[in-house]
């Protein structure tokens, strides 16, 4: 059998596929094109992709033998899941284990952006420093401010973890109620957007990239925030319109953003990168030794159940089983 690892992971994970299978690993610079994907997919049993690779359904009308797609990575908006299960090729992510990495991005966001971290950075290697001045890079303090969390799910609750240490007071969004008991343990009430919008001096987005979550940030919600606000985005993208938020920064409809997610990645809207108040990091939020190393473990572990025809520990889709020879016919 023939696996395909998309972009290079931590090598000391693939040991135990390469004891078994064939594998081709692509690059560390850069993630594979559409026609070498297109070119390898024919021959696969198994591939492991990352965020950068668009698995669509003509890409897999072209995988004729890929019985599993073991995600790197927790969001798979990238992938076209139903499609893979009318085809009977089961797909899983590596949840859990970048929990922790990504809420601590978010949290460094929150921080960063909130005391100036950046702009101060650059004033020292500018040479600009000449005196200590009380009037000088005055920030927003976070101790016992309100944070406002947009999808209360495993990144949401680290994120309110961290915060509680910071005395800050908590409010959430979630389709579904949140249970009675984490609610208590973090001092967090579930509330509506518009309200959260509202009352919140930090918003953190951790919600997943779904039809129903594109552009749930948009120029009516800026104008809800106070103009003291700070949005962080370790999320996705396209959750937030970004032409509306470089225009909300640039009018003070709020204060400050941190991101880590852009709409059309790599690029970033128009006179993003020209505003001080905005810190922007390249979508590093798992970017951990030890979580990418986890994640790799995880994906591959996926892949060998897949491979032996059990339904893996992270399946997304387990009625893809069996659907692999219905397609065909
Ligand atoms: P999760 O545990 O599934 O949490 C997602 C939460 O969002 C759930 O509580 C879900 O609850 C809520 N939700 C879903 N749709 C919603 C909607 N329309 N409105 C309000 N809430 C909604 O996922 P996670 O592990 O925390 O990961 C969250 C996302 O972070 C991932 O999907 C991924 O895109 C992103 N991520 C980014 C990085 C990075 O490198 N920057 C790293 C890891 C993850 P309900 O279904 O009850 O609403």
């Amino acid at each position: 059998m023939k696996i395909l690892i998309t972009q290079a992971l931590p090598d000391s994970a693939l040991a135990p596929l390469r004891e078994r299978y064939s594998i081709e690993v692509g690059s560390q610079s850069q993630p594979m094109s559409r026609e070498a994907l297109l070119e390898h997919v024919r021959e696969i049993d198994g591939m492991i992709p990352t965020i950068a690779d668009r698995i669509d359904a003509s890409l897999l009308d072209a995988a004729i033998r890929l019985k599993i797609i073991a995600n790197y990575g927790v969001g798979y908006n990238h992938i076209d899941v139903d499609a893979a299960t009318e085809r009977g090729i089961l797909v899983t992510n590596t949840p859990d284990v970048l929990t922790d990495a990504t809420a601590e991005l978010a949290f460094a966001l929150l921080l960063a952006t909130a005391r100036r971290i950046v702009e101060g950075d650059h004033r020292m290697r500018s040479g600009q420093f000449r005196y200590w001045a009380p009037l000088d890079f005055l920030g927003t303090e976070v101790s016992g401010k309100t944070l406002g969390i947009v999808g209360f799910g495993r990144i949401g609750q680290a994120m309110a973890k961290r915060a509680k240490a910071f005395d800050m007071r908590l409010l959430c969004t979630t389709r579904s109620p949140i249970d009675p008991s984490i609610g208590r343990e973090y001092g967090i009430t579930r509330v509506e957007l518009e309200s959260l919008l509202a009352q919140s001096d930090f918003i953190s987005l951790h919600v997943p990239l779904t039809p129903e979550t594109v552009h749930r940030i948009g120029s009516a919600e800026f104008a809800r925030m106070k103009p003291s606000a700070i949005l962080i985005n370790t999320s996705r993208g396209p959750v937030v319109d970004e032409t509306a938020l470089v225009e909300a920064l640039k009018k003070g409809t709020i204060a400050a953003a941190g991101l880590d997610v852009y709409e059309n990645e790599p690029m970033m809207a128009p006179g993003l990168a020209d505003l001080d108040r905005v810190v922007l990091l390249p979508h590093i939020g798992s970017a951990t030794t030890e979580t990418r190393t986890r994640m790799a473990k995880m994906a591959v572990a996926n892949l060998l159940e897949g491979l032996g025809g059990r339904i893996p520990p992270n399946c997304l889709n387990p009625h893809a089983i069996g659907r692999k020879e219905q397609h065909r016919r």
